[in-house]
């Protein structure tokens, strides 16, 4: 069994040291590119959202280099990810290749089901083993994901923004090298102590942009044409409303404990949209406020092309602006965005952002 999966931002790293610990073949899909959009675009149907049109490059490509089995996460929400197992399995089967598909879909009463689907994919039916490698490669996941905010936070102070990438650019080429859980963890410790390590400029005081939106775009830097970098080269320090360790606290901690950010979420969406609309809408809607009262300088939402929970998120999010002062800025990505316009959006934003910033100064300046 050659193991692939989809690419999304660090989860590769995670679920690559939980198959290495269970002893699995891992093929990883090759970095996203434009060779990965152009095979996905091509085999996709034309209105489908652009994540399942990046899965089927990366399918594509991992089976090129030999992967014979593919897992992924299911969904029974009200938006489209619920069916993209049963489209990518269409698609891969019409061009003839011959891949098993392993999918991880909500128990929905029968947790045997599912239970069987991990135990057939960690090629193990030792449950100890299981949750052990699981727990492993959560760390490592969690331990990415803090390294990706130290970039980030650092980037918008480094003296050189650009040895930041530097470091970032040398550690994903390794980590794709080292095996186990070990060597990654002794990479991500190495990587986080050479950023730490850069020269910073303390008279700087990055403005701070909150990403919001759909959760594919806000993690996967290919999908969303590295926002985080450029944003961060322009003197911001960026945050992101979700990652995928937060994801998977969120659904895979038991009780009150993995969901609670989420549930702060909830309750500050509540008196603009109460109900669960699909995919990460809500959730948009009550970072964007979280964010606002946490005095942020602007926010931007990014979503896919006919995403429909952020197109509902969208329509809410101008009140929010206009109720909580705060800027927010709506990107909508697909195989078609262009990067210079995108860049002059992104510019365009941050020089109002700055110009508010300064004016708030002038303002108390003036009433001392
Ligand atoms: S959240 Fe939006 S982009 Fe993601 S699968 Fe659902 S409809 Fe598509």
């Amino acid at each position: 069994m050659k193991i692939t999966f989809p690419h999304l931002g660090n989860t590769f790293i995670g679920v690559k040291v939980l198959m290495e610990d269970l002893g699995n073949e891992v093929v990883l899909p090759p970095k996203c590119s434009k060779r990965t959009l152009e095979i996905g675009t091509k085999h996709s149907p034309e209105t489908i959202c652009l994540p399942l049109k990046i899965n089927i490059g990366n399918y594509i490509e991992s089976i090129e280099k030999g992967a014979d089995t593919i897992i992924i996460t299911g969904s029974c929400g009200p938006c489209r990810f619920g069916f993209y197992s049963i489209i990518e399995r269409e698609i891969l089967k019409d061009l003839g290749y011959d891949v098993e598909m392993i999918v991880f879909d909500p128990p929905d009463g029968e947790p045997m089901k599912l239970i069987r689907r991990i135990m057939k994919a960690a090629n193990t039916k030792n449950p100890y083993k299981i949750i052990r490698s699981i727990v492993r490669g959560g760390k490592v996941l969690q331990l990415a994901d803090e390294l990706t905010d130290i970039s980030n936070r650092i980037r918008a102070r480094a003296v050189n923004s650009y040895q930041v990438d530097t470091i970032m650019d040398k550690f994903e080429k390794r980590v794709r090298e080292v095996y186990g859980v070990k060597e990654t963890i002794k990479l991500l410790k190495n990587t986080r102590k050479e950023l730490e390590s850069l020269e910073i400029d303390n008279k700087k005081q990055p403005l701070k942009i909150a990403i919001v939106g759909e959760i594919y775009t806000i993690i996967e830097p290919f999908a969303n044409l590295y926002i985080e970098k450029k944003l961060g080269h322009m003197g911001v320090e960026v945050n992101k409303s979700l990652t995928t360790s937060q994801w998977i606290k969120h659904h895979l901690i038991p009780g009150p404990f993995g969901s609670k950010e989420e549930k702060e979420k909830w309750k500050a969406a509540k008196p603009y949209l109460s109900t669960l609309v699909g995919g990460h809408g809500r959730e948009t809607v009550g970072s964007s406020i979280i964010y606002a009262e946490n005095n942020y300088d602007g926010i931007i939402q990014i979503l896919p092309l006919t995403c429909m929970p952020e197109i509902v998120a969208e329509s809410i999010l101008p009140t929010i602006q206009r109720d909580y002062d705060i800027p927010i800025m709506t990107l909508i990505v697909d195989e078609m965005t262009g990067e210079a316009g995108y860049l002059t959006r992104l510019e365009a934003f941050v020089d109002l952002l700055q110009k508010r910033r300064e004016d708030n100064y002038e303002r108390i300046l003036s009433r001392s």
